[in-house]
């Protein structure tokens, strides 16, 4: 490596800033999300996922599909029992939308967070935008915030009828897809998917957890908090709800690599926890994964099949913003040296 590139890395680290996770950092864990939601297939889906003994994810919206979350409490009731089971709520804004203006974006996150709150209980603390948008201006408002924005590394592609032409193709596709990306047996998976097809909740969520084999290789499917190592931290209140699953393992797990094994030392059990202070050190982990400062703007390019595991955190970075530093310093000593 010649000096220039040094200094290229060093100075693509210290500028980097607030950024999405695209992955989970916890090995072994299996993170479903669905969007869009709540919808009038979502109560089917968190029946069947509570009856499973399987947690997920739900970036939800207020107003968006018809008719309105806001305006229908068999939706509503959906959400307060997938929170209460311990499944995460997350936001995925007000009405599909992110307004320019930053005060008007800030409304419909608090808009947002004040229905959650009206319906579970908590207001959340994860965020997905919508179509996976949200330029530097919007990363660099949800870090201020507060929020940790999340991406996906896996994505099903279940709402594109239009490119498989039919609903039994689109099902094919999707697993086609899924089988290719288990085949890989990746550290972990961080599923994109919507609460609002009716044959994601009858057929692609099923597959996942019954048929793909999956959970006897030992994959844990979890909220996409604890996938990340923040279990405690997917509310604003700390609280964990649903019953004890701290020593959840899978079905057939056989004890050889410990898939409860928590690398950030977040070994608190406590599912009545209180704010839990690791929560914000999760990422450090995947620290070797390479900041990708060029496409923050472009997430969209993420989502096809080609997409690796990019995780990145806003955390991660500002701490290797410091070394970042030295590499700087290690740079221009060599140059000098030349
Ligand atoms: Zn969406």
């Amino acid at each position: 490596m010649n000096c220039f590139s040094l200094i290229y890395i060093a100075l693509a680290i210290a500028f980097a800033k607030a950024e999405f996770i695209y992955s989970c950092t916890e090995k072994k864990t299996i993170a479903l999300t669905f969007d869009d939601g709540p919808f009038q297939y979502t109560k089917q889906l968190v029946d069947y996922l509570v009856e499973k003994d399987v947690m997920a994810t739900f970036f939800t919206v207020a107003k968006f599909h018809y008719p309105h979350a806001i305006d229908t409490q068999e939706y509503q009731d959906a959400m307060k029992k997938a929170h209460d089971n311990g499944l995460q709520i997350a936001s995925h804004t007000y009405g599909h939308k992110i307004p320019d203006d930053q005060s008007d974006f800030k409304q419909v996150l608090t808009d947002m967070d004040d229905f959650i709150e009206k319906v579970t209980g908590d207001r959340p603390r994860y965020f997905r935008a919508p179509k996976g948008n949200c330029y530097e201006d919007c990363q660099s408002n949800l870090d201020k915030w507060g929020y940790k924005l999340i991406q996906w590394d896996t994505d099903t592609n279940d709402w594109d009828l239009e490119t498989s032409g039919s609903e039994e193709q689109r099902i094919e596709d999707s697993i086609n897809y899924l089988k290719k990306r288990f085949s890989e047996e990746n550290d972990s998976y961080l599923i994109l998917m919507h609460d609002t097809e009716n044959y994601t909740v009858s057929d692609i969520a099923p597959w996942i957890i019954e048929k793909s084999g999956m959970r006897e290789k030992g994959y844990r499917f979890v909220t996409v908090a604890e996938c990340l190592g923040d279990r405690d931290g997917m509310y604003t209140s700390g609280k964990t709800y649903g019953v004890d699953k701290t020593d959840r393992t899978s079905p057939t797990d056989n004890g050889n690599g410990n898939s409860n094994g928590n690398s950030n030392g977040n070994t608190n059990g406590n599912t009545n926890g209180n704010t839990n202070g690791n929560s914000t050190n999760n990422n450090q982990n995947n620290s070797s994964s390479t900041p990708n400062t060029t496409n923050n703007g472009n997430s969209t390019i993420v989502t096809d099949e080609n997409t690796q595991s990019l995780t990145s955190g806003a955390s991660s970075l500002k701490a290797f913003g410091l070394i970042s530093y030295l590499f700087l310093g290690l740079a221009t000593y060599l140059l000098v040296s030349n």
